[in-house]
């Protein structure tokens, strides 16, 4: 059950974090696995453990915010890996501040790198994915695109436009056995929630009912189970890993 073997995955934001451990999970469980992202030695350092593992991945350095280079890494991934069947835009930044002084550079490097970085993937993805009639694609969003943040309008339009994304794709490749989902984590503990003080992490861990952060892990298991072959009937679906923190 959930084996991904002969599977080629291409994840995005795979140099750390969550797009690490999902790279990670999916290698494990059998997928050959693209990772994206724009930092080289990170990802190495990545592909190393994958290999040290048993697993089989290759290193594409890749900004999702740049069109054309985005074409070029996915030719690259198709051409050395043979296929791909499927794809996570895990990809994302923050660059956190009150709506009223904003600047709109901030709101453009969000929404070009987590929305518009996605939609550029999905669109490289899905050429593949309708000629082999099966693909996988899923989006990560953000529990804070369901319930709002202050500081964070940026961040919160660009992982709410992901959701919006995720169903649209949803409707128009469901007859081509492609499946593309989202999953909305809560707060997970890596190097974007590590910038939090230790009162602030208490805080929040008090507000879940689950009583903790998240691990990479939570939201690894997530998206294995939605690329898997048992998930191909669940599609346009956001699948909260937030510990309850917010119920939709
Ligand atoms: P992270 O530790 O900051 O990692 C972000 C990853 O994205 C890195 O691998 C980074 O690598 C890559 N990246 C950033 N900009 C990129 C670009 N333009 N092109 C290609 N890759 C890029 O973040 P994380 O906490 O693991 O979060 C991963 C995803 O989950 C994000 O989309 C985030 O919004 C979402 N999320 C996180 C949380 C949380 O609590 N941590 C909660 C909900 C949702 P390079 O810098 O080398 O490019």
């Amino acid at each position: 059950m959930f084996r991904l073997n002969d599977r080629v995955a291409v994840v995005t934001g795979a140099s750390q974090g969550i797009g690490e451990a999902i790279a990670r999970t999916l290698a494990e469980r059998g997928a050959k696995v693209a990772l994206v992202a724009r930092n080289q030695e990170k990802l190495d350092a990545v592909l190393t453990g994958i290999e040290a593992a048993g697993g089989t991945a290759i290193a594409l350095p890749l900004d999702v915010a740049d069109t054309e280079q985005a074409k070029q890494v996915f030719h690259q991934a198709i051409e050395r890996l043979g296929r791909l069947d499927i794809l996570v835009n895990n990809a994302g930044i923050t660059r956190d501040g009150l709506a009223v002084r904003m600047k709109t550079a901030d709101w453009d490097a969000v929404l070009r790198t987590n929305l518009t970085g996605a939609y550029v993937c999905a669109q490289q993805a899905i050429g593949p994915m309708l000629r082999q009639r099966w693909g996988r694609i899923i989006n990560i969003s953000s529990v804070v695109a369901e319930m709002g943040n202050p500081g964070q309008a940026n961040y919160v339009a660009a992982k709410a436009g992901m959701i919006g994304l995720t169903k649209a794709l949803a409707v128009e490749l469901a007859s081509r056995h492609i499946t593309v989902n989202a999953v909305a984590p809560g707060f997970i503990s890596t190097a974007m929630t590590d910038a939090l003080p230790e009162k602030a992490v208490q805080e929040l861990s008090a507000r879940i009912p689950l009583g903790r952060l998240g691990t990479p892990a939570d939201v690894a298991a997530a998206v294995a189970f939605l690329a898997s072959e048992e998930a191909g009937y669940i599609t346009g679906h956001v699948l909260d890993v937030n510990g309850g923190m917010y119920m939709a």
